[in-house]
């Protein structure tokens, strides 16, 4: 018997992996972030499915169910939204089934934050520009150790991700402006590939508005760097001129990057 922690993506069942599918179809008992996985995703448990929806357990309920599961020597699909590496609490999960001798696996999902990329049709790396994106948020009943603060990671002028953040998004458009400028893109996707998706873009002078006037108070991402705009040096990767260890180019090698 074991616990499989699944990625159940950004909403949109499409987007699971075969994998999670197929746990899915076969599963017998099912403990779901009720608060975010979408119910079309859930719904793809056979109907005799034990269902448990975690947003209002606590983890010694958590623990219940898996120690009957463990009991009955059946397999628990724990499924959380996204990727269950990134904001998942699933630490405190594995701690328990440690102690319980319980063995666990991870099948990763599609993050939010790539469903929103895709939203905005956007690289987040773009050469001589941003090569380093970065996941994060505000503090919120969850404070942010000091040294990662948003001012610290502002002045890397990265492509910035922010999960659990758009309800402060006037403090937090303020605050980069500092580093970034005020007219750098910003864009906001409320709930990134489920029917009801909404695709805010303007700048930090303006995205806070934008987004109010649209009435997003939660679930939904933020992504802040000069990589939004359209307007920048592209990849010499595909250029007739860069040769590369799959293909030779046809005249000089520019001395380009990719
Ligand atoms: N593990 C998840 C993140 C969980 S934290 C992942 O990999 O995506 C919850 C936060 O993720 C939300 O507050 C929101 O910022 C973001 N989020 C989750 N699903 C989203 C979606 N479909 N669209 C936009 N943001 C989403």
């Amino acid at each position: 018997m074991k616990v499989i922690f699944v990625g159940a993506g950004p909403g949109d069942p499409d987007l699971l992996t075969v994998k999670a599918r197929r746990l899915l179809e076969g599963c017998r008992i099912c403990v779901y972030a009720g608060s975010l996985v979408s119910p079309e995703v859930v719904g793809l448990v056979p109907d005799e499915c034990e269902l448990h929806d975690s947003a209002g357990m606590t983890l010694e309920e958590i623990e219940e169910v898996f120690a009957r599961a463990q009991h009955l020597g059946v397999d628990v699909v724990r499924l959380h939204t996204g990727d269950p590496s990134i904001y998942g609490a699933i630490r405190e999960q594995m701690n328990v089934l440690d102690r319980l001798g319980i063995e666990y696996l991870v099948v990763p999902g599609v993050s939010s934050f790539q469903a929103a990329a895709a939203a905005l049709k956007t690289e987040l790396t773009v050469p001589e520009i941003a090569q380093t994106v970065i996941l994060s948020r505000t503090s919120g009943r969850t404070p942010m150790p000091e040294k990662q603060e948003l001012e610290h990671l502002a002045r890397t002028e990265s492509t910035l991700c922010l999960f659990l953040s758009v309800h402060k998004l006037d403090e937090v458009a303020a605050e980069l402006a500092n580093y970034y400028g005020e007219d750098c893109p910003a864009g906001v996707v409320y709930r990134a590939s489920w029917p009801d998706e909404q695709v805010i873009q303007g700048c930090l002078a303006d995205i806070a508005n934008k987004v109010e006037n649209a009435g997003i108070k939660k679930t939904a991402m933020i992504i802040v760097g000069q990589a939004l705009s359209h307007d920048l040096p592209v990849s010499k990767l595909y250029h007739q001129h860069f040769s590369h260890g799959y293909r030779t180019a046809d005249t000089e090698d520019p001395g380009g990057s990719s």
